[in-house]
């Protein structure tokens, strides 16, 4: 089997033993696993694209050749308790955290098959990557996911996947050399197809979300709002009220 099978058996295979021995209540679909080369002429691109502090692969890995990423979509309950209410729902709170901690932990396992394997992995964090002020993150997951071709951008800001959008995403940087995954030009969201769509806009209460702008920190109080109001969970500064329950939340909605 080739090191990229591999890699996707083991991210699927720690998910489900993750399942059935965490205590967890959040249920998740089967990931997507892509992968990237770090001399991807993109990757130099986001210091100017997201900021002079993301980093690029061979700053956490010398060595680095490849970026594994992969996205978990959750299952359909979680996103659909999450319509219609101000507040984020208490399944998409949970959902977050233990996400976030499976993440950790796939991304620990992993490293570690590959140590064994004799090639080095610099897991990365799977959230508060990003400087708290100017909301500028060090490692951009979604960026990164669409240099490894695991999907395109919505009018949301968030990546768009053949499994849609309500997930997490996760990385680790290695030097394994893997066969990059072609990204495709296609568009993945509605609105930048046809403009048929603009669901994320109109679930956006909060203004934050607008067509022609996004407002950061609109969006982040929001979501330290739902922290507030969930601290008996963890750190959940999370909202996703404008991917749940929208064409693109379980899809790619253009191929289908
Ligand atoms: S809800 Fe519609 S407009 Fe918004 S990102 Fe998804 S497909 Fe695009
Ligand atoms: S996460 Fe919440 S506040 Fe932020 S853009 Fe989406 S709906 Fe608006």
């Amino acid at each position: 089997m080739k090191i990229a099978e591999e890699i996707r058996d083991w991210i699927r295979s720690f998910i489900k033993e993750f399942k059935r021995t965490s205590g967890f209540l959040t249920e998740w679909k089967d990931p997507i696993v892509s992968f990237a080369d770090v001399n991807d002429p993109l990757f130099f691109k986001l210091k100017e694209v997201i900021g002079k502090s993301h980093a690029h692969p061979k700053e956490l890995l010398v060595n680095a050749s490849t970026v594994i990423v992969y996205f978990i979509p959750f299952n359909d309950n979680i996103v659909v308790s999450n319509r219609g209410l101000n507040i984020c729902s208490k399944e998409w709170a949970r959902a977050y955290i233990e996400t976030n901690k499976l993440i950790t932990e796939i991304n620990g396992f992993i490293a570690q098959k590959l140590k064994s394997r004799g090639f080095d992995a610099k897991p990365t964090p799977a959230t508060h990557n990003f400087n708290e002020e100017e909301l500028i993150s060090d490692w951009s997951h979604k960026h990164v996911g669409y240099i490894a071709g695991l999907g395109d951008f919505g009018l949301h800001q968030m990546l768009i996947t053949e499994k849609g959008c309500c997930g997490r995403l996760g990385s680790i940087i290695t030097s394994a050399r893997i066969e990059p995954t072609k990204r495709t030009e296609k568009k993945y969201c509605l609105y930048f197809y046809n403009k048929s769509c603009l669901k994320c806009v109109e679930n956006c209460i909060y203004d934050a979300l607008k067509i022609e702008n996004f407002n950061k920190q609109k969006c982040y109080d929001i979501c330290l709002e739902n922290a507030r109001i969930y601290s008996d969970l963890g750190l959940v500064d999370a909202c996703g009220k404008c991917v749940s329950v929208v064409p693109c939340s379980f899809k790619n909605p253009v191929s289908s």
